[in-house]
């Protein structure tokens, strides 16, 4: 799933790929999927984006967007893969939106579970996607402590922390994947209630959050995710699928996985206790 590592990643290694580049052929879906979700109807993106330049991308919350001239984009959103293929490479039989440039290279979106596709002209009407394009990243020095006590203030009391962090749209672009290593880097376990966060905790929450963002960026997103060549990221990651058999990186024992608010959490026992007060 893409979150704001893998958008910063991915979107400026498609602008230094594709920018100039001139699209000359859109490809539409040769494996229909249930699951992606197109901007009106797919059948008329060859008309919007044929002979388009593209102009600059941006990379922001979940999503990632390429922008060509005449106000024309393309956005994909946290379930779908875009990745690219140089004219030397073999283009994938399977894809839900396949676009081909004047080099011979292309781009193809796949969706795995679900995911979005979406080509338009001008502003995305879409609420997530607004919010995200307007909102300030946790990668910005805006988003400094007194921001964070801002969005930590406005949450209900007794809400937990991943549902705080992760659920809601508060801070577009973090999600079940990156959170678990910024409350493990914090010390803080996901249940804790937000009521029972110390000053320091909070403290430490917010500096974890900068941190851990900002390495799994500079590090080229995580090893959980793949970027626009079909690569892993080059962060890796301290707790997550890849890493739930090991032990906890700083104590040594046994790291747990539970089901919580519709995702797997990773924790360690000893190192991110439940604070109750
Ligand atoms: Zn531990």
């Amino acid at each position: 799933m893409i979150e704001i590592p893998e958008s910063k990643t991915i979107s400026l290694q498609a602008g230094n790929t594709l920018i100039n580049r001139r699209i000359t052929e859109v490809v539409n879906a040769t494996s229909p999927h249930k699951f992606a979700f197109y901007y009106g109807d797919p059948a008329g993106y060859a008309k919007l984006l044929s002979g388009r330049q593209v102009k600059s991308t941006k990379g922001h919350g979940m999503f990632v967007d390429i922008c060509c001239d005449g106000n024309i984009c393309l956005t994909i959103g946290e379930g779908t893969n875009m990745r690219y293929y140089s004219p030397h490479d073999q283009r994938p039989e399977k894809h839900q939106l396949m676009i081909v440039f004047d080099d011979g290279s292309c781009i193809a979106c796949t969706v795995a579970m679900y995911g979005g596709i979406w080509v338009y002209k001008g502003i995305f009407d879409n609420p997530y996607h607004k919010l995200s394009l307007n909102s300030i990243s946790p990668l910005e020095d805006a988003f400094d402590e007194l921001f964070f006590d801002n969005i930590f203030n406005s949450a209900a009391k007794d809400i937990s922390l991943k549902a705080l962090l992760a659920t809601g749209q508060r801070i577009p672009g973090i999600g079940n994947g990156v959170l678990q290593d910024i409350l493990f880097n914090s010390g803080i376990h996901p249940k804790t209630k937000k009521s029972a966060l110390s000053g320091f905790q909070k403290a430490e929450l917010f500096h974890s959050l900068k941190v851990t963002l900002n390495k799994m960026t500079d590090m080229g997103g995580r090893d959980t995710e793949k970027d626009f060549f079909g690569c892993t990221g080059g962060y890796k990651t301290l707790l997550s699928k890849n890493t739930a058999k090991n032990p906890c990186p700083d104590c040594g024992g046994a790291i747990v996985k539970e089901t919580y608010l519709g995702g797997a959490v990773y924790f360690c026992p000893v190192c991110q206790k439940i604070s109750k007060k």
